[in-house]
């Protein structure tokens, strides 16, 4: 029918959107769609409460579905029909919605309040145009196998769907600030990422290598995860710093159960600055309490004391099973467990201190330059754009 539109349906969750923010709320969620959409055909709509995906190739409905599935903001999305609101046109509509046997009902939705019928009335209408049309269905108020929603616009619009799919949650990333994430191979920190990403933040990846004692299969994989992430998080590149020399320096003159203690810090000071070049107003890692040895309250204590802004850690209070759950859903899972050297395990003691006192790590850390390694591993700073 000619003014029947396939649209994808997109509803976001309004408690985030009240009061006087409610309109950049709006404005920065249509960007990351926008985003989200790139390179596929459509043209994106606001309505009240609502954004609709229209003119789109109808090969191309499943992959719009999955990006938007990703977009933090998206409490739900149907892909459905736009028609006028006169009966005629949904009953038209809700035809091709419906199926042609078994249990059903009609759900209205009556936004316009002037709407000449009641949301039982449309439903009994609709219903008993359905039931003439396929004498197989039946009705089912309570529990029916399918159900047509019917949404009743203001503007002279309805739209006709069969069904809700589930949305990412959260809040539109850009309205959390930014914050930058200290990324390794590994399962936790990609998680980590996404965790604040949820909450609206943007997210800056850098990650640490020593090569060449760490190879180019190790710096593919991050890149890697950072291009999944970036489908939630946005982002368009990750950023590497070679902290070789701090490893060998640290493995030279310190005491060996303090490596990892005092590579971390290290890594905090060098993200520190990094972050400020990149106006990131935050560290995250993916550190969980107790996991190793250095993520311990001590270890933490060590590591924070390097550094002025505040170091979110999204996972310290998660198992490691619960971790690998998430992983596996956002689709880092089978990247991050790819076995490549990582450069916390080049020079592993093998007995990490579990508890150092922190008088104890300046002296050790006493020893070296600290400063002038800083700035000599910032200056092999490499930006490596996401594709
Ligand atoms: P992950 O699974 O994220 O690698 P992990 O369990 O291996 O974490 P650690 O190696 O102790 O734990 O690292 C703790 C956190 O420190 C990581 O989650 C990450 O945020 C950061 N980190 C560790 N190694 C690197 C690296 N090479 N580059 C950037 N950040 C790192
Ligand atoms: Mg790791």
């Amino acid at each position: 029918m000619e003014n029947m539109e396939k649209v994808i349906i997109i509803r976001y969750a309004e408690i985030h959107l009240k009061g006087k923010n409610r309109g950049y709320f709006e404005r920065v969620f249509g960007v990351n769609l926008e985003k989200a959409l790139k390179g596929l055909r459509h043209e994106l709509r606001r309505t009240s409460g609502r954004y609709l995906v229209a003119a789109f190739d109808d090969k191309d409905a499943d992959e719009i579905c999955a990006r938007i599935s990703r977009v933090f903001g998206v409490h739900s999305y149907s892909q459905g029909l736009r028609v006028p609101n006169d009966l005629e046109s949904m009953v038209a509509a809700a035809k091709t919605v419906c199926p042609t046997q078994g249990t059903f009902k009609v759900d209205t939705h009556r936004a316009d309040k002037k709407y000449p019928l009641t949301s039982p009335e449309i439903n009994a209408e609709v219903g008993a145009r359905l039931l003439e049309a396929f004498p197989a269905l039946k009705v089912d108020v309570r529990s029916p196998q399918s159900c047509v929603y019917l949404d009743v616009r203001e503007d002279g619009g309805a739209l006709v769907f069969g069904g809700f799919e589930e949305g990412a949650g959260g809040m539109p990333v850009g309205t959390s600030s930014r914050g930058l994430l200290l990324i390794s191979g590994g399962i936790d920190s990609p998680v980590a990422g996404h965790m604040m990403a949820k909450r609206g933040m943007e997210v800056e990846f850098l990650h640490f290598h020593s090569y060449p004692y760490t190879n180019e299969q190790a710096r593919d994989k991050v890149v890697e995860l950072a291009r999944i992430l970036s489908r939630y998080t946005g982002g368009d590149a990750v950023m590497t710093v070679r902290v070789t020399h701090i490893q060998e320096e640290i493995h030279k003159k310190c005491a060996a159960e303090l490596n990892v203690t005092l590579l971390r810090r290290f890594m905090f000071r060098i993200a520190e600055r990094v972050a400020a070049a990149k106006g990131a107003k935050c560290l995250i890692t993916g550190e969980s309490l107790g996991q190793v040895a250095s993520q311990t309250m001590e270890g933490i204590t060590s590591s924070n004391a390097v550094v002025r802004l505040p170091v979110l850690r999204p996972l310290i209070g998660f198992d490691k099973e619960e971790i690998i759950l998430r992983a596996k859903k956002i689709g880092t899972y089978e990247t991050s467990v790819l076995p490549y050297e990582d450069c916390c395990t080049v020079f592993l003691p093998e007995f990490p201190a579990i508890k150092p006192k922190l008088s104890y790590i300046e002296e050790e850390e006493g020893k070296l330059d600290v400063e002038a390694l800083v700035s000599e591993a910032i200056s092999t700073l490499e930006r490596i754009p996401l594709r």
